[in-house]
């Protein structure tokens, strides 16, 4: 049966695919014995609501870099892409993927302190049970990035930070070990080529599926602004909220007088208006031709 949270458009139905799911962002469809096709949409998220209008070929750009990402990582880990001949109204913002048996963790490495891993910080002087050094501030570089993994929550609930020990429950001492090496190896690498081309990478989400034959592999999307923080290199202040790449404009907006929108009042935020969405669609945009050298 097909599901959808609640405030996200129906899946279009593509011909050969069977709709699976939707999140705020992606839609999932099973395609063929085996296999997945997962289409970015152009939809964006700010303050887990899902807004409108879409901003115009954000799917696409998250797609390209992903799959830009899947590459460079090749070497590190094998991931889940098959191919990229989709069916024609997904074309470029679409992947067919291997079905993996998903592993339940949201595999976070941070390399930067901020977010989720700061409010913990400050309440424990720990992010995941990993203890820090006294005097860090929103925005401080890490000592040396850590992993600090986080359970899915259900649906509109926010994802929990959970100890090392609470991913070795989950999922084994085997495959806790590698999915922390691997996150932190690919932590290592992305951080590298992002702060070579200005753009500092201060934390990034990625999911891990095994195959039936147990090999551990790179699924979802990975270092997409999506799941991941990007700040520009030369604007980076710790001590304050650093601008983020790619919702920032949005934010901003939203939580300007302009909007009119009260963010505690728990009313959907208003539509965007065209200005904000034209900055934004330049600002993803912005990301990939720094990160990739290429021209959208
Ligand atoms: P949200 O913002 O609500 O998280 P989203 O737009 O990112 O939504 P998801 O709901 O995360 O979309 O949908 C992608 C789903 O596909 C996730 O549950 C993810 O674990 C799963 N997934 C990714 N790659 C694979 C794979 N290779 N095999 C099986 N499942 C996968
Ligand atoms: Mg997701």
């Amino acid at each position: 049966m097909s599901h959808a949270a609640p405030g996200i458009p129906p899946a279009p139905a593509i011909e050969g695919a069977e709709h699976l799911h939707s999140g705020k962002v992606r839609d999932l469809y099973r395609f063929g014995e085996g296999r997945l096709l997962m289409v970015a949409s152009d939809r964006i998220s700010a303050f887990d609501f899902v807004l409108e209008p879409t901003i115009p070929d954000k799917g696409a750009v998250l797609t390209q870099m992903s799959l830009w990402w899947f590459e460079k990582l090749a070497p590190v880990v094998p991931n889940h892409v098959l191919s990229v001949d989709v069916p024609t109204t997904v074309e470029g913002r679409a992947v067919v993927c291997e079905a993996l048996e998903m592993y339940p963790v949201e595999c976070v490495a941070r390399g930067y302190l901020t977010g989720s891993g700061l409010l913990d910080y400050q309440a424990s002087g720990a992010v995941c049970g990993v203890a820090l050094p006294a005097g860090l501030v929103d925005g401080s570089r890490l000592p040396e990035p850590v992993f600090t993994p986080a359970t899915k929550a259900a649906l509109g609930d926010h994802d929990e930070n959970v100890s090392y020990d609470e991913v070795v429950n989950v999922v084994g001492a085997g495959a806790a070990s590698c999915l922390r090496n691997l996150t932190l190896q690919v932590y290592a690498v992305a951080e590298e080529v992002a702060r070579d081309r200005g753009i500092l990478l201060a934390d990034t989400k990625l999911e891990f599926g095994a195959r039936a034959d147990g090999t551990r592999v790179l699924a979802d999307e990975v270092l997409t602004p999506d799941s991941s923080r990007f700040w520009p290199a030369d604007d980076w202040h710790p001590g304050r909220p650093q601008e983020s790449f790619d919702k920032q404009v949005v934010r901003n907006w939203l939580l300007s007088p302009a909007s009119g929108w009260d963010r505690s009042s728990g009313e959907p935020p208003p539509r965007l208006p065209d200005e904000v969405v034209e900055r934004t669609r330049s600002r993803y945009l912005e990301a990939f031709e720094r990160l990739t050298g290429q021209t959208f």
